[in-house]
């Protein structure tokens, strides 16, 4: 039964399909997912697509050209033919590369302008919003399908969690909102479903092909995080991306109770790191600045007190605070406070010398603002 020269069975013998019956890449076999196409930088593309033997940029970035410009999206079909490849590079490079598998559920505009889509990636469902103004726009992008921080005031904590996003899946999102504005797309913010530090991976090769494939430059995406900390540090070292600290609390008991799940990196130690990355950089390079997200919750975390030990927290940090007043949805048991307490907190903090904007609530007829993005909700 078994073959003399490497004493195996032969194949029929072991019940196996031969490669070709499966399907399946000789890659997925041995449990690599293949490559998407839009994960892919254009200089890594063109690698992908040698001519004469060599990596050849230009395939690469023709190929993203008609990504961005042409292709459907979420693009589900491969152009024929493209003058700058050939057939035969194209042909080769999709026995490598997938098409990412995103599929539009809904589709919902805003009164404002904002729309929000209700997507699936390889069937998890997650959310997207496109926020427009007068000269540009917005997307706000899932990095996961849920999320697993569970804090006490966010909608997104209600739905099962459904896994990490791919590169191609965030990118995805950003080319789909694109093509929806009617200004151009200039900014991204990884504020959707999901604790973006969690996908940490994915999120920073999102950011370089948005880089590279997109125009859009890492300091035009905004990381925003729960506060994990030692993910923090490698997004600081790694990227240009901003990085948006959701903060919330200026007590840690206050903390520890809206946001149980990142417990481990208390507000001292946030605090003490952000403060140590704000002095200048030894090689010259510009100082970059934190950006705070502090939501706003009636009669939790709006009172003066507050505000005063926001302005003693953020003593060193070069920081920007956005107050985010709350945003209700189904079942989360707390309010927002009235406008006038609002703007008497935003002065006290900018009278403690900090840069300080009410983010306005865009999109909320939709289900669409911060802290409303939840599908398929528990309970
Ligand atoms: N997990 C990341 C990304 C989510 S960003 C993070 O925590 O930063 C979404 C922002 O909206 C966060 O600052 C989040 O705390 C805030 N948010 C969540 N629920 C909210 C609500 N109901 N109203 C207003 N803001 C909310």
């Amino acid at each position: 039964m078994h073959d003399e020269a490497t004493g195996l069975k032969p194949l029929e013998a072991t019940g196996l399909k031969p490669l070709e019956a499966t399907g399946l890449t000789p890659l997925e076999v041995i449990g690599l997912k293949p490559l998407e196409v839009i994960g892919l930088t254009p200089l890594e593309l063109g690698a992908l697509m040698p001519r004469d033997g060599r990596p050849s940029p230009t395939r690469g970035k023709a190929l993203w050209r008609w990504l961005r410009e042409e292709a459907d999206v979420p693009a589900t079909t491969w152009p024929e033919s493209l003058p700058e490849l050939g057939r035969n590079a194209l042909s080769e490079l999709q026995r490598h590369v997938a098409l990412p598998d995103v599929v539009i559920e809904e589709r919902y505009v805003s009164r404002d302008g904002t729309i929000k889509w209700r997507l699936t990636c390889r069937g998890r469902p997650i959310e997207t919003v496109m926020i427009p103004t007068a000269t540009r726009a917005t997307v706000c992008v899932s990095s996961q399908s849920g999320c697993t921080r569970w804090c006490d005031f966010c909608a997104t904590a209600r739905m099962s969690f459904g896994g990490q996003l791919s590169a191609g899946e965030i990118v995805a999102q950003v080319l789909l909102a694109r093509r929806a504005a009617t200004v151009p797309l200039t900014n991204v913010v990884f504020m959707g479903m999901g604790e973006p530090l969690d996908n940490f991976e994915a999120v920073l090769t999102a950011v370089r092909v948005l880089d590279e494939g997109v125009g859009i430059a890492p300091k035009h995406c905004t990381v925003s995080t729960s506060g994990v900390l030692p993910r923090m540090i490698d997004l600081w070292e790694r990227s240009r991306a901003s990085l948006a600290l959701s903060l919330h609390a200026t007590t840690q008991e206050l903390r520890d109770r809206l946001m149980p799940r990142v417990k481990r990196w208390p507000l001292a130690a946030l605090c003490e790191w952000m403060r140590a990355a704000s002095e200048a950089p030894l090689n010259g390079a510009k100082p970059r600045h934190f950006f705070i997200e502090y939501a706003m919750l009636r009669g939790i975390n709006d009172s003066d007190a507050d505000a005063d030990r926001l302005v003693a927290l953020m003593a060193g940090i070069r920081a920007r605070i956005n107050l985010i007043p709350f945003n209700a949805s189904d079942g989360l048991p707390y309010g927002r406070p009235d406008a006038e307490r609002i703007r008497a907190f935003q002065h006290r903090v900018i009278a403690g010398g900090l840069l300080t904007i009410v983010r306005e609530t865009r999109g909320d007829d939709a289900a669409a603002a911060c802290g409303q993005l939840a599908v398929g909700r528990a309970g």
